[in-house]
């Protein structure tokens, strides 16, 4: 997808778009999608064609892909109102989903959230209202303007002398859950530290050589994951009991038998923890999949 930036000052491109048959529209209700089969064992997020109840929902201009312009559009469902039958969440699908599909549904659910929870100016506390195709919120009143926020957060494999990996259950996790360590990046914080930090905190290990695996966008509501490897500087483990109910070194041996014996479940293969975890394991490492630790 190719997000045309340079076409979002556009002031008539959302009415225009919403008037072409052309244009593709990937439809959220709350936070959920249709998805289809697609034949071929995975799923296809689907796109339709605008229809004039569209223009009264949140429309944010998702980009072009192969000449074709793709819309967004967000439709709030009922405090507590579940979304219609045959409709699926991005945590449920998201591992499955075409390139593209993912793509749109992610960054609607991203924007979605922010302009559900931005609907006042924090300068003046005026209401805000969208423009540049959904990109900005503007405030009426001091005609401020508020862009999109990612929260960024680390994400990282710690691995030892031995080559072991350590997971932790989290407080919160299902009782056999485990995966690598995260947190949020500090502000004045650069990624390398954050890391260092996160796991010092959260299991009392020092650690070296962070380095760059991939980042994976996880709108829930906002959040862009940031992956690393990391090596530990010893194996001597002082959990943070309000955030690390359990912490433990693994070797790739007892990893498989742990899953085997069905004492330890790993992350699903939506996320980016699970293909950290790979990335140390050398390979797929054979689970059950489960959508969510916690
Ligand atoms: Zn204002």
């Amino acid at each position: 997808m190719d997000r045309r930036g340079d076409l979002r000052s556009d002031s008539a491109l959302l009415t225009r778009l919403l008037a072409d048959p052309a244009t593709r529209v990937f439809r959220l209700r709350g936070d959920a999608a249709e998805v289809v089969e697609d034949g071929h064992g995975g799923l296809r997020v689907v796109l339709g064609a605008p229809v004039p109840a569209d223009a009264d929902h949140l429309v944010v201009y998702l980009g072009e892909s192969g000449g074709v312009h793709h819309l967004g559009v967000a439709e709030d469902l009922p405090d507590g109102g579940a979304p219609p039958e045959g409709m699926r969440t991005l945590r449920q699908v998201g591992a499955r989903v075409d390139d593209i599909g993912a793509s749109v549904f992610a960054t609607t659910l991203a924007l979605a959230n922010w302009h559900r929870a931005h609907g006042f100016c924090p300068r003046c506390g005026g209401p805000t209202v969208p423009v540049l195709a959904g990109w900005v919120r503007r405030c009426r009143a001091d005609d401020s303007e508020h862009y999109p926020r990612t929260d960024v957060a680390v994400i990282m494999a710690v691995v030892d002398d031995a080559d072991r990996i350590l997971l932790a259950r989290g407080r919160g996790f299902t009782s056999r859950g485990m995966s690598v360590l995260a947190g949020f990046v500090e502000p004045g914080e650069t990624l390398a530290a954050a890391v260092a930090r996160e796991v010092f905190e959260e299991v009392g290990v020092e650690v070296t050589d962070v380095t760059y695996l991939g980042d994976q966008p996880w709108p829930f509501p906002s959040s862009l994951m940031v992956g690393f490897t990391a090596r530990a500087l010893g194996t001597r483990l002082r959990l943070q009991e309000s955030e690390i109910a359990e912490a433990r070194w693994f070797s790739r041996e007892e990893l498989v038998a742990a899953i085997a014996d069905g004492s330890l479940v790993v992350p699903g293969g939506i996320s980016i923890a699970r293909r950290i975890v790979e990335h140390w394991f050398g390979g797929p490492v054979e689970a059950p999949e489960v959508a969510s630790l916690r």
